[in-house]
């Protein structure tokens, strides 16, 4: 028998059967007018799964990486000021790329496991004349949540636009991007949107496309420029295909699929079920003395827990959870890489696999030597799921 077993680091994901069915069947021409349909509503769906009415949504193929750089890319020139809230890993990378496209970059970071105070941002963003103010809203190498709300209204007070890095939070974290005034967002397939990694999906607010439209320097890249695909993504949009650069058409037909499924879930059911599962996750660690790397509760994220190894354990710990059936992942931030491992827990994520990473956790740690009470992790997860379930029935 060929072992199962059950995925779940920070992405790429359990992808739901029906999205895989989807991304198996054979390849359609991009001009194909089934496949336009198909693009156009994944694309009109991207506005409810954003929370952007007002937005314009670009699907194109490529990594979060891509999505980043065409999210900022299209707004910055050379010698605009950026500000980086700073939180870990991928913000250190978006502060990298704004730095490629000639910005001036400054960080406000915080302690590993922490997130900079709002009013700490509006000093920095306050000090000089501000272009863009970017926010990591999960960042996957420590699990923080940001508070984007505060940090995108502390950048408009300021006139500054503000990006935000949704890879890990887009689908997963309760995100509301023009109640909150974000100018643009940014995601990738492969976390809590539910697809097989390959398409970068981007969403400009009505202030970004101003911003981009009043540019002097041309885009420094043809593959990003919003000029080449506002006319592709407009004209699928209507049912009439189009071509600069060959879509990723299986992925595209995933993504519809996938995007149906959150819509039909609800975004705010959606949310409070990643909030569940994050709080049945959080009550095993506790119960097991396992400490988080955020370093508070209102930052810690609902769609990956970053664990810290008790003592006498260490990254060994992941090879172990692997034999026992389930994918975890170690550490990721340069400072404290060596120190805590990492569980993703979105998209289609439900009670059995929340008991079943749990389980396979503990006989991890008691194979490390770790002594604890093998099943209290277990017991703790499954009151939690019992309280949030009888308390919202
Ligand atoms: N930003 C965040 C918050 C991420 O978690 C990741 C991927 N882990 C990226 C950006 C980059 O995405 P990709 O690896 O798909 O290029």
């Amino acid at each position: 028998m060929t072992e199962r077993s059950l995925l779940m680091i920070p992405g790429p994901i359990e992808v739901e059967p029906e999205v895989m069915r989807a991304v198996g069947r054979a390849a359609p021409s991009h001009m194909d007018p089934d496949f336009a349909r198909a693009f156009g509503r994944a694309l009109g769906r991207m506005r409810e799964v954003f929370g952007a009415p007002s937005g314009q949504p670009f699907a194109v193929a490529g990594s979060g990486t891509l999505a980043m750089e065409m999210a900022v890319a299209n707004v910055i020139e050379p010698g605009d000021r950026a500000v980086v809230v700073n939180t870990g890993y991928f913000s250190d990378r978006m502060g990298a790329i704004l730095e490629r496209l000639g910005a001036r970059v400054d960080h406000v970071r915080a302690p590993v496991g922490g997130a900079p105070e709002i009013a700490e941002v509006e000093r920095a963003v306050a000090a000089e004349a501000t272009k863009l103010v970017t926010i990591t809203h999960v960042d996957t190498s420590t699990g923080v949540l940001a508070d984007v709300e505060g940090y995108a209204r502390a950048a408009k007070a300021h006139g500054a636009l503000s990006a935000v890095d949704g890879v890990c939070a887009t689908g997963g974290e309760r995100f509301l991007q023009d109640a909150w005034g974000v100018d643009v967002c940014l995601t990738a397939s492969q976390k809590a949107i539910g697809v097989p990694p390959g398409l970068a999906l981007v969403m400009a607010g009505p202030r970004a496309i101003e911003a981009w439209k009043a540019r002097k320097a041309k885009v420094p890249s043809l593959y990003l420029d919003w000029g080449e695909w506002l006319p592709i993504m407009q004209g699928y949009e209507k049912g009439a295909p189009g071509y600069f650069a060959t879509p990723a058409v299986n992925l595209i037909a995933g993504l519809d699929v996938s995007l149906a499924e959150l819509v039909a879930e609800g975004m705010e059911a959606r949310f409070a079920r990643h909030r569940r599962m994050a709080g049945a996750f959080r009550a095993a660690f506790r119960a097991l003395g396992l400490m988080l790397l955020p370093l508070r509760e209102e930052i810690t994220a609902n769609t990956l827990s970053a664990v810290c190894y008790p003592e006498g354990v260490d990254v060994s710990l992941v090879g172990r959870v692997k034999a026992e059936g389930v994918v975890i992942a170690g550490g990721l931030h340069p400072q404290a890489k060596a120190k805590y491992f990492r569980v993703g827990h979105m998209g289609a994520i439900a009670p059995s696999d929340v008991m079943a990473t749990v389980g396979a956790i503990e006989r991890g740690l008691a194979a490390s030597g770790y002594r604890f009470d093998l099943g209290a992790g277990l017991a703790a997860a499954q009151r939690a799921l019992r309280e949030v379930a009888s308390t919202s029935a």
